[in-house]
């Protein structure tokens, strides 16, 4: 009995040592594991004389309640202690502003790009996507340029090792495949994607640079629409206030060919240096479509008319937000790029 006595103030003494929960756990396996102290001593029941026996194993039990639910309340506490201190240290300042996390964004051509889908998404124009390897016959020959042309100086040309086959160097071969796809049926679409130059690169020209196209073929497209449409366009993308001018140009393509100026947005129309003093801006190239091309695209020119039209996004870019220089659209460079 006084053995169970000293057992039970040693496993006391030595619980109240134990600091952590580690410690803890390692003396309730030297007590109550299968070969702890308690365990032993409740063991030895058996070896008690008859006499003793029962108030020995009343000891013994009374022993083992006693260190286990010591054993528990260390255990909560230490437990609550650890929380406490992990309170402290790793306390959150929700109080500090964020951190910045960088955000991709969309290139000012992709921007001004999807403006313009949007506007003649609004004058019921449909996206055509054409491809960007083209063969001569329709880059040139089915536009109206048959080889040797003159007029095929107008655009110099990457050509590829395979003869005959080219990069396009305008979106207008998309008007014979969107005509060969939907002839009979009349057509409102814009053709937009990348172009390509065999050019020197300058301020004002660059070697690939997008193009939208613009085609409607109907039994009674006129001048007047292609009119409407550019002025729609121009005051949807610069203003309302924005005034437009026709002049009578050449494209082998159209007939009668068109370019399009507006009102210079910046000296509106008095002069200056972004507009070389004319007070004119060039946005696009129009016209109706020549019958030759209607032809080669399967109508009938005698029954069908339509209107085409071309303007560079990037062009447009510059006189929207005043850039000076073309390069920058491809040069990758974020200080330019995160302006917009
Ligand atoms: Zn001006």
């Amino acid at each position: 009995m006084s053995d169970l006595s000293s057992l039970e103030e040693r496993g006391l003494a030595e619980l109240k040592a134990c600091s952590t929960e580690t410690e803890l756990r390692a003396w309730k396996t030297r007590y109550f594991g299968d070969r702890g102290d308690i365990t032993l001593a409740l063991k030895q029941v058996g070896t008690v004389p008859q006499a003793e026996r029962r108030a020995y194993g009343q000891k013994a039990n009374q022993v083992k309640e006693f260190l286990n639910s010591a054993f528990e309340d260390a255990l909560a506490s230490a437990k609550r202690q650890d929380l406490e201190r992990s309170l402290v240290s790793e306390r959150l300042d929700v109080t500090l502003p964020g951190r910045w996390v960088p955000t991709g964004r969309l290139h000012v051509a992709t921007q001004v790009l999807r403006q313009i889908y949007a506007i003649f998404a609004d004058l019921g124009f449909q996206v055509y996507r054409s491809r960007e390897v083209e063969d001569d016959l329709t880059n040139f020959e089915l536009l109206n340029m048959p080889p040797h042309h003159p007029a095929r100086d107008m655009w110099d040309t990457f050509h590829t090792t395979k003869p005959g086959v080219l990069l396009r160097t305008h979106t207008s071969p998309g008007q014979i495949h969107v005509m060969r796809e939907c002839c009979p049926r009349p057509i409102r679409v814009i053709l937009p994607g990348m172009c390509y130059r065999y050019e020197a690169i300058t301020t004002r020209s660059e070697i690939m640079f997008h193009q939208v196209e613009g085609l409607a073929v109907g039994t009674r497209v006129s001048m007047a629409d292609l009119k409407g449409t550019i002025i729609a366009f121009a005051h949807r993308m610069f203003g309302e206030d924005r005034q437009v001018r026709i002049r009578s140009s050449y494209f082998p393509f159209t007939e009668p060919s068109i370019e399009v100026d507006m009102d210079c947005i910046v000296c509106g129309g008095k002069g200056c240096t972004l507009c070389k003093r004319t007070g004119w801006l060039e946005i696009m190239g129009a016209g109706m479509v020549h019958p030759t091309v209607l032809q080669n695209g399967g109508y009938d020119p005698e029954q069908f008319s339509g209107f085409a039209f071309g303007m560079g996004p990037e062009r447009i870019a510059m006189l929207k937000y005043a850039i000076d220089d073309i390069r920058l659209f491809w040069g990758n460079d974020l200080r330019f790029l995160r302006q917009f």
